[in-house]
């Protein structure tokens, strides 16, 4: 009885809290208080409810980084130097999270029938995994992902095209505990996935994942902001990658990260790849600290950098790195949720970003660079046949243009303002972006 007062309590508080924040507009922008930080903070809670429900279209007040973006999405010059010549070509391709969503397991053969030549083509592909493939008890205390076989089946490639690499770091691989993480690890490799960002053995830790392409050796490395505050057993720290990334003053310890980049460098790898989860959930823009963030790991050695987690898609920037004047790195701060759980049209929007990396000689020093870059919004549809749903996934600007009926229209037509926010609108032109 007691408890039902409680919880009763507890909405009409919420209630009350989200009428005056939607009346007084004080939480339209990016707020300091964050339940991945505390999550004791009530109020920190209520302003996650309130981004769920009114995502976060604006950047961190005062920042400037709207102009930011908008800028450092244009180049000017070409992404080689002059006189470089090309002795090696590998195609990346890389999308956010998969998760558990309504429909996905009647969608195997479905699901990427019109994306897939624009993931699977690519040399290696990369997707952030972040369900655990076991059944989890749903009267458990928070928030569980999980799917079944049949929906794994259908997520991790299309007919007899999978996915190069996933990352596991991020906070829902200890949905199902240590078991959970542990059985995701035993199908990986049964299957012979390859994966990063979680670790069987404390020394994988430290280290990253190798992949080698057409004579180009690819280093991925991997981490997470947490694991949702659940705790890892005793001297088992090593099973997940984790960097607290917050926006806290003390400089958040990257050491974790620097140490797999440098095993990566050890081992030959041509061209490094960080995979970063992190950011704030329903918020267009990444805060500042994490763009700072980002450069510092760029200019540690990584060479791109894939962001995830946030439910929406992100800005993307073209850095030109200080450590040399020949690279530019290409910066995702999130792709957003390729398979998403939800139905609401902006967190069922997502990128597939596209890399052409060139391996080749400059000046008598051997280099491995961005050569292209593409950028293709796409968008998460739910059909239904036969009293069943199944999801594909389709490029918005095709939908946008010629969408099969009118409630896919509408789809598009919701989505779309949300990818000329983070982008500009020139994906409209051919559905995609195209830098080189
Ligand atoms: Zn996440």
């Amino acid at each position: 009885m007691l408890r039902l007062i409680r919880a009763s309590l507890r909405k009409q508080v919420i209630r009350i809290g989200l009428f005056i924040a939607n009346t007084l507009g004080f939480w339209r922008y990016p707020s300091n208080r964050d339940k991945a930080n505390d999550p004791a903070d009530r109020l920190a809670e209520l302003n996650w409810i309130y981004k769920s429900q009114n995502p976060l279209i604006r950047a961190e007040k005062g920042s400037g980084l709207e102009n930011y973006f908008l800028e450092k999405q244009q180049i000017d010059r070409p992404f080689l130097p002059e006189g470089f010549q090309t002795d090696s070509i590998a195609r990346l391709s890389a999308v956010g999270d998969l998760m558990r969503a309504r429909g996905l397991g009647n969608s195997k053969g479905k699901l990427y029938k019109s994306t897939s030549d624009l993931i699977f083509h690519a040399d290696v592909s990369f997707a952030n995994l972040e369900s655990t493939v076991i059944e989890i008890d749903e009267n458990e205390v928070g928030t569980h992902v999980w799917v079944t076989c049949d929906e794994y089946d259908a997520f991790k490639g299309h007919n007899d095209r999978q996915y190069t690499v996933f990352s596991t770091a991020n906070n829902h691989i200890i949905d199902g505990g240590v078991k959970g993480m542990n059985s995701v690890h035993g199908l990986l490799d049964t299957e012979g996935f390859n994966y990063v960002g979680t670790n069987s053995v404390p020394e994988r830790q430290r280290q990253g994942l190798i992949i080698d392409s057409n004579g180009i050796r690819f280093g991925f490395v991997a981490a997470t902001y947490g694991i949702n505050h659940k705790v890892l057993p005793t001297d088992k720290g090593y099973l997940v990658n984790i960097i607290p990334f917050t926006r806290d003053k003390e400089e958040t310890d990257l050491s974790l990260l620097n140490e797999q980049i440098e095993w990566c460098r050890s081992q030959g790898c041509d061209f490094v790849i960080a995979s970063l989860h992190w950011g704030h959930e329903f918020e267009f823009f990444p805060r500042l600290y994490q763009v700072q963030l980002a450069h510092k790991i760029i200019e540690q050695g990584a060479d791109a950098l894939i962001g995830h987690h946030s439910h929406t898609i992100q800005p993307y920037e073209i850095y030109q790195t200080r450590r040399d004047p020949h690279r530019k790195a290409p910066i995702f701060y999130s792709l957003g949720n390729l398979v998403s759980w939800s139905t609401e049209a902006y967190r069922c929007l997502s990128l597939i970003s596209r890399m052409c990396v060139v391996k080749g000689h400059i000046g008598g020093a051997t280099k491995t660079l961005l050569a292209e870059l593409d950028i293709t919004p796409v968008q998460q549809i739910e059909y239904e046949t036969d009293n069943k749903s199944f999801l594909q996934l389709h490029a918005l600007g095709e939908l946008v243009r010629t969408a099969p009926d009118e409630s896919t229209r509408l789809v598009a037509g919701e989505a779309a303002p949300f990818a000329d926010l983070v982008l500009g609108r020139h994906w409209r032109e051919n559905c995609h972006i195209h830098h080189s």
